[in-house]
C-alpha cells in the first residue's frame, strides 16, 4: 500500500530534503559495501536534483566499508576498533560516492559532524553556513558522524539523530530515513499477518507498542530510535518518511507525490 502525499496537509512537491541512508542499505549481509544498491540510490538522488530539489545526504557505512578492507586485531578495544574502521572506511565510502556522483556530473562533499556541532549557536552557525555554501554551489553534502573523534558525550545516538538535527537546522520540507525495512508494522515485519502502518501521528504514543526492538544487523539505530527521532522532527513541522532503501525507485515515488513506507506527521507542517 502506498500513501498519497496529496491526501496529507503538507505540500507534495519538495524543494529541499534530508535523506538518511543506513548501513544495512549500503552493505550486503556479509558486511561488504553493496555498490549496486549505492549506485541505484545515487541515480535516484541525481534524478531528484535534476527535478530541482536541493538535498543533503546523511550516509552511514564508514565502519562497514572499513570492515570490508581491514580486519582489526581481536585484542583492540571497541572504541579504538570503531575509530580505525571508520577512519579507513570513510575514505573508501567517499571515493565511491565521488565516482558515482561524477557519473551524473555532480560533485559531492564530505561533511563530518559530532554532537558538539549542533550544541551551541556558534558551532551550529558554522555547520549551517557550510551546508548553505555547498547547496548554493549545487554540491551534494554527504554527512556522516565523525566516528574518529565522536566518542562518549560527542557521540550521536546514531545517524538517525544526526539526520533529524540536520533536517531541523536546514528547515527542510521533509526528512527521508531509508533502512532495510519498509516502515513501521503492526507486528513483526516478517510475520505473515503484519501490516505496514502508512501514516503515524507524531503525538500518538500508542505506536510505540508496535515497535519490535530488534535492530537490523550492522547499523547502530533501530525502529525505536527512528520513531522517536521522526516524532520529534514531525513535531517541529517537518514530516518524516520511513522506507526501504532496497525498494527499487523508492526515492522517485516522492516525485509522484507517493510514499510506499510510513509517513510520520504532526499535521502542523508548513505548506
Ligand atoms: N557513523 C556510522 C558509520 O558510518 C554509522 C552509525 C549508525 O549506524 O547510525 O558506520
Amino acid at each position: 500500500m502506498e500513501i498519497h502525499l496529496k491526501a496529507l496537509t503538507f505540500a507534495p512537491m519538495y524543494r529541499n530534503l534530508v535523506i538518511k541512508v543506513g548501513t544495512n542499505v549500503l552493505t550486503r549481509p556479509d558486511g561488504r559495501l553493496d555498490v549496486t544498491n549505492i549506485s541505484h540510490l545515487v541515480d535516484q538522488i541525481a534524478a531528484l536534483k535534476a527535478a530541482g530539489i536541493s538535498l543533503v545526504l546523511v550516509s552511514s557505512g564508514a565502519v562497514g566499508a572499513g570492515r570490508e578492507i581491514f580486519t582489526v586485531d581481536e585484542q583492540t578495544e571497541e572504541v579504538a576498533s570503531r575509530q580505525v574502521l571508520s577512519a579507513i572506511g570513510q575514505v573508501r565510502l567517499m571515493e565511491l560516492y565521488r565516482q558515482l556522483f561524477a557519473g551524473h556530473n555532480l560533485l559531492c562533499a564530505q561533511v563530518l559532524a559530532t554532537k558538539g556541532d549542533f550544541r551551541d549557536d556558534l558551532h551550529a552557525d558554522n555547520m549551517l553556513n557550510c551546508f548553505r555554501a555547498l547547496l548554493h554551489d549545487q554540491i551534494v553534502p554527504v554527512v556522516n558522524e565523525n566516528d574518529v573523534v565522536a566518542v562518549t558525550e560527542l557521540m550521536f545516538t546514531d545517524n538517525d539523530e544526526l539526520a533529524g538535527l540536520a533536517a531541523r537546522m536546514l528547515q527542510v520540507d521533509a526528512l527521508v530515513i531509508l533502512s532495510s525495512v519498509d516502515g513501521l508494522f503492526d507486528g513483526p515485519p516478517d510475520a505473515p499477518g503484519s501490516q505496514l502502518i502508512p501514516l503515524v501521528n507524531a503525538a500518538d504514543e500508542s505506536v510505540l507498542d508496535f515497535i519490535q526492538d530488534e535492530k537490523t544487523s550492522f547499523g547502530r539505530g533501530g525502529m525505536a530510535t527512528k520513531i522517536r527521532i521522526a516524532s520529534r522532527t514531525a513535531q517541529n513541522g517537518i514530516p518524516v518518511m520511513l522506507g526501504n532503501g532496497r525498494t527499487p525507485h523508492v526515492l522517485l515515488s516522492l516525485l509522484e507525490g507517493k510514499w510506499p513506507g510510513t509517513v510520520v506527521t504532526s499535521g502542523n507542517e508548513r505548506s
